[in-house]
């Protein structure tokens, strides 16, 4: 138990980090360098300020100095970043049996393509944009270890249950995840070739590429699934209470990016419920 409440409380800092990354990105600041701040007054923030979570608490919300409201954003990053550690840790963690010395990396991994998926989802939300910065370094990650999940990481042994991540099922050479992601984006680029660029935009064939590395088949017909079906809903429901219309642009990547955790986590669960019926 404990060492749950240590990962919740990692993520909740990884995800403090996540918020100042979006903010930096969209501000063109440098993510490294330079103290937080609060984003309307540009007060420096004390380190008791940046307490993930606790600080919005005690604050109620508002800057300490202006008194200005922070958005409800950076408490929710933070808290879905600690939850979503803590639910990916058994998938890929320390504790299952002959997972052995490897267990670091994937937990590494995992951690990493929650961190990106939860930048994506955000930011595609705010700024209708997918950040090159964001993506292509995790399709580079990503592809090398689609590529090594066969040989450098394979350990005879050991086998994921039935709801594992077959990418990092490390018992066989992923070929499939390079398919997926092949297929994926092509599939996203007819869409926009078909539509001219009024459905899609480019940056959602990148994270399709990037949700076939990740996913692999057939997980990745879980996410696009739930990515179209969720979109289609929120999509009519936005319209029917006329927080849009049909001509108002909705960003498909917070789709996308939702669809790739629900399938992380659910992907071969209805992939066996769905075969069931079928055969
Ligand atoms: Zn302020």
């Amino acid at each position: 138990m404990t060492v749950i409440f240590y990962i919740f409380i990692f993520g909740l800092i990884i995800g403090s980090f996540l918020n100042a990354v979006i903010y930096r990105l969209e501000a063109k600041k440098s993510v490294c360098r330079g103290r937080s701040f609060c984003p309307e007054c540009k007060h420096i923030l004390a380190w008791y300020d940046l307490i993930p979570l606790l600080s919005f608490i005690f604050l109620g919300g508002k800057c300490r100095y202006c008194h200005q409201e922070i958005s409800i954003q950076y408490p929710l990053v933070e808290l879905a970043t600690g939850l979503l550690f803590v639910l990916i840790f058994p998938l890929v963690g320390g504790s299952r049996p002959m997972a052995g010395q490897f267990s670091i990396f994937n937990l590494s991994y995992g951690f990493y393509i929650i961190s990106i998926l939860i930048v994506i989802f955000v930011y595609d939300l705010k700024y209708y944009i997918i950040p090159d910065k964001i993506i292509l370094p995790a399709i580079i990650v990503s592809s090398l270890w689609s590529l090594s999940a066969g040989n450098y990481l394979k350990i005879e042994n050991w086998k994921l249950p039935a709801q594992g991540w077959s990418a990092l099922g490390g018992e066989i050479i992923d070929v499939n995840s390079l398919l997926a992601a092949f297929g994926a984006s092509a599939f996203f680029l007819s869409l926009i070739i078909i539509s001219k660029g009024r459905w899609m935009g480019f940056g959602d064939v990148k994270l399709a590429f990037l949700m076939g590395l990740i996913l692999s088949f057939p997980n990745i017909l879980v996410a696009l699934f739930t990515a179209f079906i969720s979109g289609a809903i929120i999509g009519a429901g936005l319209i029917l209470f006329k927080k849009k219309d049909l001509k108002s642009q909705i960003p498909f990547g917070p789709f996308l990016a939702g669809g790739t955790i629900f399938s992380l986590f659910f992907g071969e669960i209805i992939i066996n419920w769905y075969l069931n019926i079928l055969l």
